[in-house]
C-alpha cells in the first residue's frame, strides 16, 4: 500500500501521463507514473514509480541508439539456452549483468550489443565463446 509521506494518508490515486523528451535530436514520449494524495492534495512520485519511469526512459534511449531492448536480450539468451549466470560468464559484463539488462536496470555497451547480435547470427561464434569461457554447456565439445 502506497502512503503519503506528508500526511500518512493511504487515499492515493495512481496516475500516469505521457511526457515528451528529447535525446540526440529525437523526440520520444514516455509514460510517467505518479501518485496523488487525495487528503492533502500533494502530487508525488513514489520510489517504485521512479524506478519504473527510469526504465521507460532507458528503454526509449536504447531504441534511439539502436540497441537491443531488455526483452530482446532475454530472447537471445533463451534461444542460446543459457541461464543469466552462464550468459554473464560467456559474454562478460559482471555476474549480474544479464539480470540487470533484462530488467532494464542498466544499458548494455555497444560492444556487448554487437556481440549478442553476432552470436545469435553465427553458431560458430557462440561455440568459440563457450570454449573461451569456463562454463560447461551442452553444445560444448
Ligand atoms: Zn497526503
Amino acid at each position: 500500500m502506497c502512503l503519503c509521506n506528508k500526511c500518512q494518508s493511504n487515499n492515493i490515486t495512481l496516475s500516469s501521463e505521457l511526457e515528451e523528451y528529447t535525446y540526440k535530436n529525437s523526440k520520444y514520449y514516455v509514460e510517467i507514473e505518479y501518485s496523488f494524495c487525495n487528503t492533502c492534495n500533494r502530487e508525488f512520485i513514489s520510489k517504485s514509480q521512479i524506478l519504473n519511469n527510469e526504465k521507460r526512459v532507458r528503454d526509449s534511449k536504447k531504441q534511439i541508439d539502436g540497441l537491443l531492448s531488455a526483452n530482446e536480450i532475454k530472447a537471445i539468451r533463451e534461444k542460446l539456452h543459457l541461464s543469466q549466470t552462464d550468459a554473464a560468464s560467456i559474454f562478460g559484463g559482471g555476474k549480474n549483468a544479464f539480470s540487470k539488462y533484462e530488467r532494464s536496470e542498466v544499458t548494455q555497451s555497444m560492444a556487448m550489443d554487437k556481440l549478442l547480435r553476432l552470436t545469435l547470427e553465427d553458431s560458430y561464434i557462440f561455440k568459440r565463446l563457450v570454449d573461451l569461457s569456463d562454463i560447461q554447456h551442452e553444445s560444448k565439445g
